[in-house]
This record gives structure tokens, sequence and C-alpha cells, in this order.
């Protein structure tokens, strides 16, 4: 595997950060995962820009102007000779000293990996996860915006740690209000009586990219789609409950808090809505290899 740091690529027992970089140190940085299908990389473009939002609204200066950072994923694609997988591309405040003084820091670190991707087995989207509400509430957006993709994950890791003690697939995060945010790694839709939900950013989610394909997709197919305030009652009594994810895609819920969900069977909507997206996937994106 060859990795990308700095300008340079390295293969992956040679491709090493310092133990003084402040991602390492105190988790600062900023990162996107992204999917590879079919020779293309999906939403090369919305990722970069989610990319530059969290690095502004953190004041982290990207170490190379965004059209370079693009290429270099897109090399990072061809050296690995991948046609579908997933790229892990970070932006760390860089090297600096033990003190938390980003202007310790003179220069961003930037590392992009591509590799094959660890999916979910497909059982899960024809029978649908078991999820858990978590006591690990989501971080308030006063205290550290949910919408900043950064590397401060430990606040989803205690969510992901909770739920895998009871036995479930994902968590589902509250906000500091009790109301449903997002699960640790994913977003997540209801549906009732034909209107598709899933709560604002500004409930305490990140702006899924994924979340805003789907959005679009069912609204172009004629469905309703909200954006308010979810309880934990909207899920256990939802027709049908799914998640979004770049990894995750669009995967069903059949039991949330050992509520079962509607039949206990993916719903419909939320099977075609599987199917629209995944033939998308392999319509769209930037041709690496053109
Ligand atoms: N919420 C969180 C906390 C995430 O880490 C992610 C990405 N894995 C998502 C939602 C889904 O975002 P996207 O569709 O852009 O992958």
């Amino acid at each position: 595997m060859k990795i990308f740091i700095d300008g340079k690529f390295y293969d992956e027992s040679e491709a090493k950060i310092s133990v003084f970089d402040h991602g390492l140190l105190y988790g600062d940085g900023v990162f996107e995962g992204i999917r590879i299908y079919n020779g293309r990389v999906f939403l090369l473009d919305e990722h970069l820009d989610r990319l530059a939002d969290s690095a502004k609204a953190i004041m982290l200066k990207l170490p190379l102007p965004l059209p370079e950072i693009r290429a270099a994923t897109l090399e990072t694609c061809r050296q690995n000779n991948l046609r579908d997988g997933y790229i892990r591309l970070v932006v760390t405040r860089g090297v600096g000293n033990l003190g938390l003084s980003p202007d310790k820091c003179p220069k961003a670190t930037v590392f992009i990996i591509a590799d094959a991707i660890q999916l979910y087995p497909e059982k899960f989207y024809e029978e649908g996860l078991r999820v858990v509400t978590v006591p690990t509430q989501r971080i308030p957006p006063a205290a550290l915006s949910p919408a900043v993709k950064s590397l401060n994950y430990l606040n989803n890791i205690m969510a992901k740690i909770e739920c895998q003690a009871a036995g479930a697939q994902e968590a589902i995060m509250l906000n500091h209000e009790g109301y449903v945010a997002e699960c640790s790694g994913d977003n997540v839709f209801v549906l009732k009586k034909g209107i598709i939900t899933t709560p604002p950013i500004w409930a305490g989610a990140l702006g899924g990219l994924t979340r805003k394909y789907v959005i679009d997709l069912a609204r172009q197919i004629g469905r309703e789609v909200r954006e308010s305030m979810l309880t934990r009652y909207d899920l256990f009594v939802a027709d049908e409950v799914f998640l979004t994810g770049t990894a995750a895609e669009v995967v069903p819920v059949s039991d949330i808090d050992g509520r079962i969900i509607g039949t206990g069977k993916p719903g419909p909507v939320t099977g075609d809505l599987i199917r629209r997206f995944r033939e998308l996937t392999r319509l769209a994106g930037v041709a690496i290899y053109s």
C-alpha cells in the first residue's frame, strides 16, 4: 500500500507521523472518509468542501491548496490500483510542542490512505440493524460543533463502546436536550405515514454527505422529507428507520432499544432508497483513470 504524506508517497511500513503531531497529541485536526466505486471517487468535491469548512471552523490552514489535495487524493487511488474502496483524507494541526498552542505548529500535516473497505455484512441490509440509544450525549454544538468532522472522535467512540456492550450494531446519540442527534458514525432517518424525517444539523449532527444525497434522492422521487427534531418516541413508533453514512450507505434498522421497528423487516421505502442509492454510486463520481 502507498500512503501520501505531505507531498510524497510512502510504503505502509514507512508511512509515519511524528509523536509531536497535534493530531495525535490532542486530536487536533480534521478528516474525511470517501468512497471509491467503479473507478470513480464518489462525491469527491463535496468531501473536499466539507474538509475546507471543518478546517476553517477550527482555524486550521490547509497545507496545500484544495485542488492539490484533490489531485493527491486521485493519485493515491492510482498508486494503489483501486477501483473500489475507501479513502481516509486527514489534515492535522502538524508538529508542535507538548503545549496546546496551535501557534507552535508551523505547518499542518496532510496524509491520505486509500484501501479496501470493511463493509457491514449483506445480512444487515436484508434484516436491518439492532441499535440502541446510549447514555453518552452528543457534544453540544456550543462546545464543539458536531458539524466539524474533527479528529476528536472520543464522544462517538464512547457511544460505540456503549452500543457494543448492549450487543447492538449502532448507537443513537441524543443531544443535551434529549432529542435525537445522530449515530456514532451515521445519520438517522425515520419514515412515518409516508413522511421522511431526519434531525436538523443544529440538533447536533454532522452534515452527512450521504444524508444530503439521500434527501435529494427521496425528494426527486416525490417523497416529502423534513428536517425536524425527533424524540426516542418518534423512533420507536416509526414505520421505518434507516441510517446513512459513507461506509454504511443506506442501511435499515429493525430494532431500537428492544422495540421492533415496523414489521421488523426492512420496509419498502428503505429498500427502494438502498437500490436507488446503489445505482447512483455506480455511475456518479470523479473518474480516477481518465
Ligand atoms: N455522523 C458522524 C458522526 C459521522 O462520523 C459520519 C461519517 N462516518 C456521518 C454522520 C455520516 O456522514 P457521511 O454521509 O458524510 O459519511
